[in-house]
């Protein structure tokens, strides 16, 4: 019999497509490695997403949350002639901002400025839970509702059409106070109160919302922060759940922001106690 040259032998692939075969393999290798270590960059974010994205237990704690606030106003006696305000940070206190970090995690990104600000001006943010209610009715109990968030000023315009898209009161500049220099939220606070307001009530997901000086204490010292004041929240301090991001993460390491993400995985790792046996 003939065997022509070259010729492939019974039962083996031609080695043309064999060689295509297995530069897909390969490349379908590459790609599924590359997916991974995107995947594996914000790996930590993605069961506190998909907790806060899909459990009832999230938007449970939520309206909890704003349920002990209409307790606590109810049970205030207005002061006569005084004017009353109640301070809500926005991100994961009124607006949901899980579809970011689900981004972040998907494609592998880190947080940046550039990416924070254009999910911002999409302007595409849910509420939280019970947060246009309770700012609803706070608004019908004659208390004025104000905004104090770290987002920068650059974006305050379309922030104030997400809160009004959604519904929110007072969604406007006169009562949205973005960063503009600082982190420390005191000073728009204060310009609250000199502007004749009695502030009842703060309402945030991160112990910065209630003390700025906070955000620059280890876990340690916020930790202590909250058994003194434990009998505050509930009443004039609502704290909303966030699981994804806040000082808790930067407070673990200093100058954590300034760590490879290898070396933050590290100090996460290092922040948990585990079993001893
Ligand atoms: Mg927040």
């Amino acid at each position: 019999m003939y065997i022509r040259k070259n010729a492939p032998s019974a039962g083996a692939l031609p080695l043309r497509p064999l060689c295509a075969l297995l530069a897909g393999v390969l490349c379908a290798a590459l790609l599924a490695g590359c997916a991974s270590a995107k995947l594996s960059y914000n790996r930590d974010l993605v069961m506190a997403i998909a907790w806060q994205q899909n459990s009832g237990e999230y938007a449970a704690l939520c309206h909890q949350a704003f349920n002990a606030g209409r307790v606590y106003v109810e049970s205030l006696t207005p002061p006569s002639g005084e004017k009353r305000a109640v301070v809500f940070d926005i991100d994961e206190t009124v607006l949901d901002n899980s579809p970011y970090a689900a981004w972040q995690v998907v494609t592998g990104s880190p947080w940046s400025d550039e990416t924070w600000e254009a999910w911002c001006n999409a302007a595409q943010a849910d509420a939280v839970p019970g947060a246009l209610e309770f700012t609803r009715f706070l608004t019908s109990r004659g208390i004025d509702v104000f905004y104090v968030s770290n987002r920068p000023v650059s974006v305050l315009k379309t922030t104030a059409d997400n809160l009004e898209r959604l519904g929110f009161p007072n969604a406007d500049p006169d009562h949205v106070f973005l960063q503009q220099t600082t982190s420390d939220k005191q000073p728009r606070l204060d310009k609250i109160t000199a502007e004749g307001y009695a502030i009842v009530m703060l309402v945030g997901d991160n112990l910065d919302d209630f003390d700025s000086a906070l955000r620059k204490e280890n876990n340690a010292e916020r930790l202590g922060w909250v058994t003194d004041k434990s009998g505050a929240f509930g009443a004039s301090r609502i704290m909303l759940p966030n699981p994804v991001y806040g000082t808790f993460e930067s407070a673990m390491a200093s100058n954590y922001y300034g760590l490879t993400p290898g070396e933050k995985a590290s100090a996460r790792l290092e922040a948990i106690r585990p079993w001893r046996h």
